[in-house]
């Protein structure tokens, strides 16, 4: 059992609300004793999938595209596929049809896939690790479609600008992806939060003890359907995860409501319970990720961010292992790390899906993977 975090400094705080970075300063020095081992918890951390993480960049990543014009509310799930469509080589990225939607639409996933190193002789530390896999799930509010876009120009970095950026270059060597970018086709067409059958996707995961939100009818946002799993989408986006269970993490993108997000709500991070030393890092790197990037945004979108001086995002999620239904609180309960990331459709002072908001969430997206693998490969950093 490899235990690469003894001695590691963390900064050990459940935050609720904005946090303030001189706040942070007070806490970035604390040291906690050498982590004991526990092995029923070794049993469930994701970490024991002992993953390579490889050599981590500690470079801010910015966006590397020149135009980021694609994608308003009104593009429609055909629009998108065809995008990503072509970013797909055949080789690095791939397409896979997954099943069909509510809507009785074919649902696709992409895949990008970093190369297996091949060492000669006996000298390889990385044979017996698990290589480092990501799953994105975008697009299961059908009107939230900026973590779309985000993840759409992070992908045509990855795949166009790698060698553009140490980031872009990390993320190539050493991670596999897989993108879902529209989890409710419906959804997105019609610029609504639920699907074909009027289910909000994101209350209809099949967690342990799955109910209905008493008094929801179809249609309501509220409403997660009359089983856990019971909609197309979730079944086959389910059945993507049981066959990746190597996948270290899955991120649930979202966006903060449909339209523009007011100040310090930029970046919506919400987790699940952290049940242990390793998902407990989480909150060390949703940290470290809303002061780097809060940072990085003042510099490069003034305008859209106005008087903004604090922190351009916040945590929560410390009940989301109790309730129903969702994405991240299902994914946990499969042993990965997962959350809910929440971007935004429009700065505070622009419209919605001006081209840099579409930028800003590639960046956002960039950046806290950047430093969650990080943190979980053992870097230490120190508050922006
Ligand atoms: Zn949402």
């Amino acid at each position: 059992m490899i235990r690469r975090f003894t001695y590691l400094t963390i900064i050990a705080m459940v935050l609720f609300q904005t946090v303030s970075c001189s706040f942070l300063d007070e806490l970035a020095y604390l040291t906690l004793s050498p982590f004991e081992q526990d092995s029923e918890k070794n049993e469930v951390s994701p970490y024991d999938k002992n993953v390579d993480f490889g050599f981590v960049p500690s470079t801010y990543y910015t966006g590397q595209q020149d135009d980021y014009s694609f994608g308003n509310a009104s593009t429609s799930v055909q629009e998108i596929y065809g995008h990503f469509d072509r970013l797909a080589d055949g080789s690095y990225m791939t397409r896979e049809g997954i099943g069909n939607a509510s809507d009785g639409s074919r649902m696709y996933m992409y895949r990008l896939t970093s190369p297996t190193p091949s060492f000669t002789g006996s000298a390889s530390s990385r044979r017996d690790k698990t290589k480092l896999k990501i799953i994105i799930i975008c697009g299961q509010h059908g009107f939230e479609k900026s973590s779309i876009y985000g993840t759409y120009y992070f992908v045509r970095d990855l795949k166009e600008r790698y060698m553009e950026h140490e980031v872009l270059k990390y993320f190539r060597q050493y991670a596999d992806f897989i993108i879902i970018p529209c989890a409710n086709p419906y959804g997105i067409d019609n610029q609504i939060y639920v699907n074909a059958n009027g289910v909000n996707l994101n209350r209809n995961w099949p967690v342990e003890n799955w109910t209905s939100v008493e008094g929801a009818k179809a249609g309501q946002s509220e409403f997660g359907g009359y089983s856990g799993g019971d909609q197309p989408e979730v079944k086959n986006i389910t059945r993507v995860l049981e066959e990746n269970k190597d996948a270290l993490l899955v991120l649930d993108f979202h966006t903060n409501g449909s339209g523009c997000v007011e100040k310090g709500r930029l970046n919506w991070i919400s987790m699940t319970l952290p049940d242990d030393y390793y998902r407990n890092l989480l909150i060390d790197v949703g940290n470290y990720h809303l002061c780097n990037i809060s940072s990085a945004f003042e510099a490069m979108y003034p305008s859209e961010i106005g008087d903004e001086t604090t922190i351009c995002g916040y945590m929560d999620g410390s009940d989301h292992f109790s309730r129903t239904g969702y994405l991240s609180t299902y994914a946990a309960q499969q042993n990965f790390l997962s959350l809910t990331f929440e971007g935004f459709n429009g700065f505070p002072n622009s419209p919605a899906y001006s081209d840099n908001v579409k930028k800003a969430n590639c960046e956002l997206l960039g950046n806290y993977l950047v430093v969650m693998c990080g943190v979980l490969g053992g870097v230490t950093y120190q508050t922006p």
